[in-house]
């Protein structure tokens, strides 16, 4: 017998991480200035690999089984003549071994798993990051009071005028105005949601326009699915009224 077949059987365990103490200190001395027991350890890592990859996939790699398995197997025979009998306890640490692989090999499907559900939203948050980032520069257009600007018909003045953006199922309003005449002291402006089934109007948004005239009202609070016949502003005090103070200053129903 050689001195490499000697560590067959502790390469096996090293490549479990079940050697301890002074064995693994003598193979770890032995595989310093021995090549082909290095190689030998490589293989059985790679077969134990494979071994654990091969319970999670349809065709278990016969031959890196039985590689592992004859290692395993070979050694006890070649040292019954000047060593005592395997003991229970190593038979109990081949079974914990053989149960760490199965373990390690559910773990990794698992994981491959997980991988893929985080992989998959990953990719939802990127699009929807890129959908968020468009969204808010649409809105910051829109609501720069220095990029709105009013196209009227030559030696027209600027008429006051507004739009309202109104996404009724999701409660979502837009409302952008220009060339709003200047109010007096401690008054606002407030926008009106007019329902169309003759309900109360809604208030949706108390605002001042700045120097130009220029005012937005993003997403006020507003219930859901609320059919509007117009949108209104009305002149009210700072703080805002739950019903509107008339005369009505601008109304515009949609189209
Ligand atoms: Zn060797």
């Amino acid at each position: 017998m050689s001195v490499h077949e000697q560590f067959a059987e502790d390469l096996a365990l090293l490549a479990l991480g079940s050697l301890q103490g002074d064995q693994r200190a003598a193979v770890e001395q032995h595989l310093a200035g021995c090549p082909s027991c290095r190689r030998e350890l490589e293989q059985l890592r790679g077969d134990m690999s494979l071994l654990a990859l091969s319970t999670a996939g349809p065709k278990p790699p016969a031959r890196a089984k039985e590689r592992l398995m004859s290692a395993i197997a070979n050694q006890p025979r070649a040292q019954r003549s000047e060593s005592p009998p395997v003991p229970w306890w190593a038979v109990l640490g081949w079974a914990a071994a053989a149960a760490m692989i199965i373990m390690v090999a559910l773990l990794w499907q698992q994981n491959q798993t997980l991988e893929q559900h985080v992989a998959n939203l990953s990719a939802e948050l990127k699009q929807q990051q890129a959908e968020l980032a468009n969204a808010r520069e649409v809105v910051a257009t829109l609501t720069r009071p220095d990029a709105v600007v009013t196209v009227v018909t030559a030696n027209t003045r600027p008429q006051p005028q507004g739009k309202a953006f109104y996404v009724r199922d999701q409660a979502r309003l837009v409302f952008i105005a220009s060339n709003l005449p200047q109010l007096p002291p401690q008054k606002a402006y407030e926008l009106w949601l007019i329902p169309a089934n003759g309900k109360a109007p809604v208030p949706a948004g108390v605002f001042k326009p700045d120097v130009r005239g220029s005012a937005a009202v993003i997403n006020p609070p507003l219930p859901v699915g609320v059919e509007p016949k117009a949108f209104a502003m009305t002149i009210e005090p700072e703080q805002g009224s739950s019903t509107p103070t008339m005369p009505i200053v601008m109304v515009g129903a949609g189209e």
